[in-house]
């Protein structure tokens, strides 16, 4: 297999071109290039620019959990730094993780930021929302956002080999009309439910105005987690 390190978009389009397969830290694809063979060619990000910025409103596809600082916002520093194990962490990549893992920890942590994903095709980067990203498993550049007032991030506790803990990913943005909104991601099992709402009228009518959104799917310990991390952010915004 030739790893290819492209140090510039029109380099790794012309990666992509001849059919390089991207690889992040290759915690995942590893043994599955052991059992099913190597592709002749892959493409590392890691010599990129582009992918490897961390910055207030930003992060590259390249930079690797472990190095997930507080230069990002708390809920993204808190999702990669309880992704695996700290071995994990020091191997795999934001790209990685947000397009080819199944878990995708960072995933709700990205939604709360209403973050949009900066991908390459063979026409050159462009943007577009992380839904898509996932889907079509595009090139993934980096990730973009508009800061948050406050974010947070909780994980449940899970046992190995065990169903996928609960997160919930939360972010309060100040609106056009300037009033706070709190956007909530909940992973339970393997799907991301959102839902969004105002804080300007107190938690009470924020949790019911949450239990309009899809949030309202969610059993019910599920929903107790989220009342709990929205009550936890508004106490820190002192909205309450
Ligand atoms: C022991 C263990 C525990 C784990 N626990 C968790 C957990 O708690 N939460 C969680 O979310 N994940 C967990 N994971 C998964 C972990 O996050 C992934 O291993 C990791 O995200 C994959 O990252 P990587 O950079 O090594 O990707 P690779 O193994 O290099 O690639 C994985 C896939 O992503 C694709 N890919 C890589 N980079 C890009 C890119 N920039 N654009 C498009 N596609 C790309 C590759 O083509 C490949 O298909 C765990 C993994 C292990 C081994």
């Amino acid at each position: 297999m030739l790893l290819r390190l492209p140090t510039t978009l029109s380099e790794a389009r012309q990666c992509l071109a001849e059919g390089a397969v991207p690889v992040g830290g290759a915690t995942l694809v590893w043994a599955l290039w052991q059992r099913d063979g190597f592709p002749e060619q892959a493409m590392s990000l890691r010599e990129l620019p582009e992918a490897n910025r961390t910055e207030r409103q930003a992060l590259g596809a390249a930079v690797l959990l472990h190095q997930v600082d507080d230069r990002v916002p708390e809920v993204l520093r808190g999702a990669a730094s309880t992704v695996g194990t700290g071995a994990v962490r020091r191997t795999a990549t934001v790209g990685g993780n947000i397009v080819g893992s199944t878990l995708r920890c960072l995933l709700p942590a990205a939604l709360v930021l209403n973050a949009r994903a900066t991908v390459l095709d063979r026409d050159g980067a462009y943007e577009t929302d992380l839904g898509e990203v996932v889907a079509k498993r595009h090139l993934l550049l980096g990730i973009r956002w508009q800061d948050p007032v406050a974010s947070g991030y909780r994980k449940e506790p899970g046992e190995v080999g065990g169903p996928p803990p609960l997160v919930v990913a939360t972010a309060v943005h100040t609106g056009g009309d300037g009033r706070h909104h709190l956007s909530v991601a909940v992973r339970d099992g393997y799907e991301v439910i959102t839902g969004t709402a105002g804080c300007h009228s107190g938690p009470e009518q924020l949790f019911r105005d949450l239990e309009r959104t899809g949030l309202a799917s969610l059993p019910e310990p599920a929903r107790e987690a989220v009342r709990r991390e929205a009550a936890g952010i508004l106490d820190r915004l002192g909205d309450r």
